[in-house]
């Protein structure tokens, strides 16, 4: 069913009562030409993908839960491509302007609100670096700009600007990056994958991956074995997991970040907003509420709630930045499992076992990667070889020395 003006105001005069469901939840059949493991924004964007560009649809989507259940329906929704190294921006540019042209495409509102994203800068140090990046972003292709104070002052005037420690000296704003709802791109993904013939299977976790002589043949799921010629693992938080039942061990740690939500307040705050003293980034939800989050909780995990310090923590910076948010309400919180890779980059690749796909180290910004991601892994499956903006996100890389350390920590994923 097509949403358009008339069948939208069809639908109203007669109740809204002949919508159809979004997607078929389909019951899985014995064979696929491929399978994805893991119905998060990854998986739906690469089955659409792989159906839309490449004319593959005897394909399944198999997720253990219902989809939208892990971290598409967790994040904080930003969008962007403001990254500094180049084996990043092309992915990330490549996202962003499929964001531009999403919603006419799946023909499905997922509110792209770009609100721009602004980073606050403290310091002169972190100044120059943000002059280093928004150049670096230029000369790929991408807008930058350089607000000094009084710019800042003028889009943002509720800040304290003047806090003694951390007072704001400026900021980088990329004016395209913004919000968009994550759920309805779960579903909008989902229903465009459905639509072209994927079979979207819920409450169908992969339990085991059958190989025979360096060769994938499928997966074991709660619901039977699956033949597959291709298996392609986009499970996020899960990754480590997923990947030893091939008997692979991945540089990837699973760590638990959580998010924030005040109750309503009126406009706000214009767009998003990060603070360069710590790590906290806050925007303001169309129904009003704040919507922030700050680190993860530091420690292995794969539960979906996190731990009060960071709580403590992300109070702090917010009261830091916006002292009247001391007199907010907090309505809810909540965690997802993030993916930590050991440089804070992705992973779009191959892996040594031939017809096993990997997509996987989002860390906590895989949210804006996802119709890159989606497109750069669908080229991989379908043609075996690297989509031109995903060239540099290989597995390898980790062995040879290649990385790509956007923030300059090493090899540590807890830092990223
Ligand atoms: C609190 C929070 C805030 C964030 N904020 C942002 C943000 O503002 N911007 C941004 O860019 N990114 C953000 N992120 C990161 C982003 O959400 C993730 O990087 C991204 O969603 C991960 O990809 P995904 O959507 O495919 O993951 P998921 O939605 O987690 O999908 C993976 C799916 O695999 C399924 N699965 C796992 N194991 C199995 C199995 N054995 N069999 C079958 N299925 C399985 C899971 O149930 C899950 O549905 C945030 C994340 C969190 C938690």
């Amino acid at each position: 069913m097509r949403f358009s003006f008339l069948s939208i105001a069809r639908e109203a005069l007669r109740g809204n009562r002949g919508w159809t469901p979004h997607w078929r939840d389909a019951e899985p059949k014995a064979a696929y030409d491929a399978v994805i493991i893991g119905g998060g924004g990854h998986g739906l964007a690469t089955a659409y993908y792989l159906a839309k560009n490449h004319g593959l649809t005897n394909i399944a989507v198999l997720e253990k839960s219902w989809i939208g259940s892990g971290n598409v329906g967790r994040n904080t929704t930003i969008v962007r491509s403001n990254y500094l190294l180049p084996g990043n921006i092309p992915l990330y540019e490549l996202s962003m302007k499929l964001w531009e042209g999403l919603e006419r495409d799946l023909n499905y509102n997922a509110m792209v609100s770009q609100r721009g994203v602004l980073n606050l800068c403290h310091t002169d140090a972190q100044r120059d670096a943000f002059a280093r990046r928004g150049n670096a972003m230029r000369l790929h292709g991408v807008e930058a700009e350089l607000l000094d104070r009084k710019a800042v002052q003028r889009m943002c005037p509720f800040l304290d600007f003047d806090n003694a420690r951390f007072p704001i000296q400026g900021g980088l704003l990329q004016r395209r990056g913004g919000t968009v709802r994550h759920d309805a791109v779960a579903w909008g993904y989902a229903r465009g994958a459905s639509d072209r013939g994927v079979d979207i299977v819920q409450n169908c976790a992969v339990t085991g991956i059958r190989i025979a002589n360096g060769v994938v043949e499928g997966v074991e799921t709660t619901r039977g074995f699956i033949a597959a010629k291709k298996v392609a693992m986009a499970v996020a938080g899960s990754t480590s997991q997923v990947a030893s039942m091939a008997g692979l061990r991945l540089p990837i740690e699973s760590h638990v970040l959580q998010a924030f939500v005040s109750e309503g307040l009126k406009p706000l705050i214009p767009g998003v907003i990060t603070f360069g003293a710590g790590h906290f980034y806050i925007s303001q939800s169309d129904k009003g509420g704040l919507v922030f989050g700050g680190d993860i909780d530091g420690y292995n995990s794969y539960a979906q709630r996190g731990n009060l310090h960071v709580v403590e923590d992300v109070a702090e910076e917010a009261m830091g930045l916006m002292p009247m948010t001391g007199r907010l309400r907090m309505l809810r919180s909540w965690g997802g499992i993030m993916d930590m890779s050991m440089d804070g980059s992705p992973i779009i690749d191959r892996t040594p076992i031939d017809g096993l796909f990997l997509n996987a180290g989002w860390c906590y910004g895989g949210f804006k990667a996802i119709p890159g991601s989606g497109l750069a892994y669908a080229h991989l499956i379908a043609k075996g070889e690297p989509h031109p903006a995903a060239t540099a996100l290989r597995l390898d890389r980790f062995r040879t020395g290649h990385l790509i350390d956007e923030k300059g920590q090493g090899a540590q994923a807890n830092l990223h």
